[in-house]
């Protein structure tokens, strides 16, 4: 089958030609859900069952700007790779793949429909007690077990050339480190807050923190990441949490994954002033977003110093200092790419609804002044960071 964009039709056709999934004859229905801009998401019920798979098929080009900014279907391949390593890491945090068909850059995967986009289910004020737990022990199973802490170094030499994507990470390496620093026609400047996109533009001590974050984004291969683990990549409900959408993959520095969740989680912080009842339930959902921060970095740190004592695969790993001196090095990683993943937000290409959705104008500005103080502050701080609280106290001290 040569690569086009299926049509809802030829995708039941390919759904129910599945081996074990569907009933023989039985009729099936789809949906086309995706709600991103690279890639068609297709939703297939069989009604008389009940049963249901998700089709993601990747386009060739971005949606975003018509068909004038072409990308490669290899992510496809990435992705379900991917889901597939970290299925085998976390089998309970992510979608099962079905299959992998790479004629038509498509992956079947497990539906979850019965979860939602974290990001919006924070929107909603709803809090996800098992989410710490769940995200820490998901970083620290996947960083760990792709590192050369947690696998042969030739072996992860091999997997790292499955997992160059060079195109994924050229939009990060434009969209989070270069266009937000500069006056860029891929910006979406907010008029209300110029004032401070120019200050941000003329900060030079902050491009270098930029610079130096760029270069280990750049060139240091220490684990498999997801690549874009954002609150939109997460599916959750109370009782479970799935990380779905890894086409961003790539070896980089771990604190780049970290770094999303918790910037992801302070955007959402930024913005309760537009969210919040009052000023009691206010302080109350952001003490609730710090403290899954800290338990995150918490749960995280103990898994993965845990990982290591147990399954560290060499004698080095057991050199004194080097334990504490590495996640030392990871928790500021962290700093600079939370602060990196907050300001892209503000006034980069791609912003969130978090923020964006906000009807009352002053709140939103609130939120995208809130939202830069706590990003440049976390980048101008990273290299000197040693406590998860210092990130916390920067998050409050900007409200
Ligand atoms: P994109 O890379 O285009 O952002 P995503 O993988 O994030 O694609 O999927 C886009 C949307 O499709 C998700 O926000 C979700 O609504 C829906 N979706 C994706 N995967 C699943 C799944 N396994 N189960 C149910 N819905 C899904
Ligand atoms: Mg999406
Ligand atoms: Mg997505
Ligand atoms: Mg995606």
């Amino acid at each position: 089958m040569t690569y086009h964009a299926l049509t809802e039709a030829e995708a039941i056709a390919y759904a129910r030609q599945l081996p074990d999934l569907f009933t023989e004859g039985s009729e099936l229905v789809s949906r086309e859900i995706g709600d991103g801009n690279l890639n068609l998401v297709f939703h297939i019920s069989e009604p008389s069952t009940g049963k249901s798979i998700i089709l993601k098929q990747a386009l060739p080009y971005a949606k975003v700007v018509g068909e004038s900014w072409p990308l490669t279907l290899d992510r496809a391949r990435i992705e379900s790779e991917a889901l597939m390593i970290q299925e085998s890491l976390c089998p309970d945090l992510v979608p099962h793949v079905h299959a992998y068909e790479p004629e038509l850059a498509l992956t079947v995967m497990e539906d979850l429909s019965d979860h939602i986009i974290m990001r919006r289910g924070l929107i909603e004020g709803n809090r996800y007690p098992r989410f710490a737990g769940d995200i820490g022990r998901f970083l620290a199973h996947t960083l760990f077990y792709t590192s050369d802490l947690g696998m042969n170094q030739q072996e992860k030499k091999e997997r790292v050339k499955r997992f160059i994507n060079p195109e994924l990470c050229k939009i990060t390496e434009d969209l989070i480190f270069d266009d937000p620093y500069t006056n860029s026609p891929n910006n979406n400047v907010p008029p209300a807050i110029r004032d401070a996109v120019e200050q941000v533009w003329a900060d030079t001590a902050l491009h270098l923190e930029v610079a130096i974050l760029r270069d280990k984004f750049l060139t240091h291969a220490q684990a498999l990441l997801h690549g874009d683990l954002h609150t939109g990549s997460i599916f959750i409900k109370p009782d479970s949490t799935k990380v779905i959408d890894p086409e961003f993959a790539y070896y980089g520095p771990m604190g780049f994954d970290i770094g999303a969740v918790f910037a992801n989680l302070l955007l959402n912080f930024a913005a309760q002033e537009g969210w919040s009842r009052d000023e009691a339930s206010r302080s109350d959902y952001r003490a609730y977003l710090t403290g899954t921060i800290r338990d995150t970095w918490t749960t995280f740190e103990q898994e993965f110093r845990t990982l290591w004592n147990d399954h560290g695969v060499d004698r080095m790993a057991a050199t004194p200092g080097y334990q504490d001196w590495y996640m030392q090095q990871v928790l500021r990683d962290a700093f600079g790419y939370t602060g990196s993943k907050m300001v892209r937000r503000v006034h980069g290409l791609a912003q969130v609804a978090d923020i964006n959705k906000l009807e009352d104008e002053a709140a939103k500005e609130r939120a995208q002044r809130i939202a830069l103080q706590i990003g440049t502050s976390l980048i101008k701080f990273n290299r000197q960071a040693d406590s998860i609280e210092q990130l916390l106290d920067i998050a409050e001290k900007a409200v």
